[in-house]
């Protein structure tokens, strides 16, 4: 069976969970009518399916090589690509007046989650540049817009993000890529990176790579970062390619998975790059593209996670051992579990990228926090919701799952690496109880308060599982009050559980909306039963395990933990 774009879920999430409707009313996106925003995904779903589908095992079976220092792609890929490029896909959510769309991100984050299932190695090439795209917008000169932007959502060009060092992964600030002033604007660009996915490709033209690097005399860590463009061929005078930059691809990286995607080691010679924002300002201006890319990977994990549920309904209705395998409780089990985590990771994303549109609309502070709330639970849930279901998909399958010839465990493979990149799934946790709640919890108050709203609203329709929504939001809510009282190392050692809490309770919340919206019998409200009662109790216990503070694990040393 090949994907199959799940355009109806989508559509049931943008017009009765998030809900989209509200961008819609704005000034700035007036155009996203509900009719305009049916035609796009459905045009994008057909796409994905008839496309760049078809192409995702020759990703897996023949992956991206180095040849004489240029990398060629897998069967297919230059050709899927330039179907997504020349139907202004990259674009979605680009400026018109460089050549893109317009659009909201939530279109466009709903456009990824299909492509991600349609072909997640693929569709990280149109993922990275769509958050340079924004980088530039946001802190490059004029002239650097007008001459990469256009190229970039035409698909002519392919953008990157530099960061990883062998020293620097996590920690950033210990990179040391190095940029000389050449005294004519320009700078020089020496160092290495690795782990640079699409640094090179077959595909397009020309490749910018964005390279965080320091000044001399720069201070050390963050602070002393700056953002540089650094083409791979020098645009001439008229714009176009001209001589070759000082950089190449010195190897690629054997992996787990997503082997159609050329993941790069990058040597930067002297090479010539223009700096983009102000000096020693370059994490600030790279987090503009994580922010956009880390809700990116989010929907990486629900694009896979939907594509493994789907082969494993497929399958399970097709094998027979002592009957249908999907009639079998534990089987039905599941396949129930899949679809439920998969809506719920979809709808916080959607309602991730909600936020942030509307703050683009509006300038509203509220809408920014929000978003910037939402991010670390979108990316890491999603992520973690993509490794659970495709794990579940290829179980689902029996010996046949781990079979290659089924083609799920490619999905388990490759979506391996969605909670790595971008900031571990770790990091993701340490962000929403540092960073994201400096505020005193002030936002995550703000959300809770709005879950046992509508779970109030929902008592007339849905009384037990509305009742049961309340409570977990009432329990998070003294959670998060403890959290906020605790200092930095407490907080880090619950990190990780609290956000899968937190998550927990907004996929009940979204499941009760759609439950709700459906008018509290039908399939949707089936689901919703299936998460509120068998899924949603797991906050109990990661709220536990967050509440134990750093004391229990920290008094294992790791000599302890070695024997
Ligand atoms: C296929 C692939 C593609 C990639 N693409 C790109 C790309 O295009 N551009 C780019 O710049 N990079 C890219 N990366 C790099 C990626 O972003 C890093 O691998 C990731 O940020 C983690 O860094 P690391 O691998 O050094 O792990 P480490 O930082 O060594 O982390 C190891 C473990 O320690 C934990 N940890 C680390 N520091 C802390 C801390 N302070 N507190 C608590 N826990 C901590 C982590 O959560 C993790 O579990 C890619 C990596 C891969 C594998």
């Amino acid at each position: 069976m090949t994907y199959r774009s799940p355009i109806d879920d989508i559509r049931f999430v943008l017009d009765h969970v998030v809900p989209f409707t509200r961008i819609a009313e704005t000034e700035r996106y007036a155009e996203a009518t509900p009719d305009m925003v049916e035609a796009i995904l459905t045009e994008a779903a057909k796409l994905c399916d008839t496309v760049v589908a078809p192409v995702n095992i020759n990703g897996d079976k023949v992956p991206a090589r180095l040849e004489n220092g240029v990398v060629r792609t897998s069967p297919g890929f230059a050709e899927a690509f330039r179907a997504i490029a020349e139907g202004g896909w990259i674009g979605v959510a680009s400026p018109q007046e460089h050549g893109g769309m317009g659009l909201p991100q939530t279109v466009n984050m709903a456009i990824n989650d299909m492509l991600s299932g349609a072909c997640l190695a693929l569709q990280l090439n149109p993922l990275l540049t769509q958050g340079h795209i924004e980088a530039l917008e946001h802190h490059a000169s004029d002239e650097i817009k007008a001459l990469y932007i256009p190229k970039l959502v035409s698909g002519e060009w392919s953008g990157t993000m530099n960061l990883t060092e062998p020293q620097a992964g996590s920690d950033v600030g210990a990179l040391r890529t190095k940029a000389e002033p050449k005294g004519d604007g320009t700078y020089a660009i020496t160092g290495q990176k690795i782990f640079i996915t699409w640094g090179d490709s077959d595909v397009v033209e020309n490749i910018s790579h964005l390279v965080l690097a320091r000044l001399p005399g720069a201070a050390a860590g963050t602070k002393g970062i700056s953002l540089f463009i650094v083409p791979k061929y020098l645009p001439d005078a008229n714009g176009k390619p001209g001589k070759a930059n000082s950089l190449k691809v010195v190897s690629l990286e054997h992996k787990l998975g997503i082997h159609g995607s050329p993941t790069c080691v990058m040597s930067y010679e002297g090479a010539t790059g223009w700096l983009v924002g102000e000096e020693n300002k370059g994490m600030a201006a790279m987090f503009t593209m994580m922010n956009n890319a880390r809700l990116g990977v989010g929907m990486q994990g629900v694009g896979v996670a939907e594509a493994a549920c789907q082969k494993a309904v497929e399958y399970a209705q097709e094998r027979n051992q002592m009957g249908v395998i999907a009639n079998h409780p534990d089987v039905r089990r599941m396949l129930a579990t899949m679809r439920a985590e998969v809506f719920a990771a979809r709808a916080i994303g959607l309602a991730c990228a909600v936020a942030t549109d509307m703050h683009t609309a509006t300038g509203a502070d509220d809408w920014a926090a929000r978003a910037a709330f939402l991010t670390p639970i979108a990316k890491a849930y999603g992520t973690d919701v993509g490794c659970m279901v495709s794990e579940t998909a290829v179980q689902v399958h029996g010996g046949m799952g781990y079979i290659e010839e089924t083609g799920v465990a490619q999905y388990y493979r490759d979506v391996r690496i969605t909670p790595i990149y971008e900031g571990t799934n770790g990091i993701q946790a340490m962000d929403l109880v540092g960073r994201k709640m400096m505020d005193g919890g002030e936002m995550a108050y703000r959300v809770l308060e709005e879950i046992e709203d509508d779970a109030e609203a929902a008592r007339a329709v849905l009384p037990e599982l509305a009742g049961d929504v309340w409570s977990a939001a009432e329990t998070l809510r003294e959670a998060t009050e403890w959290m906020v009282a605790q200092d930095m190392a407490e907080r880090f050692a619950g990190a990780a559980p609290f956000l899968r809490a937190f998550a927990r309770v907004l996929g009940a919340h979204y499941h009760l909306r759609a439950a709700v919206a459906e008018g509290g019998e039908g399939p949707r409200s089936k689901l919703a039963r299936v998460y509120i009662r068998r899924l949603l109790p797991m906050y109990a216990a990661h709220l536990a395990e967050a509440r134990d503070g750093s004391d229990g694990v920290m008094s294992l040393s790791p000599d302890d933990l070695a024997s």
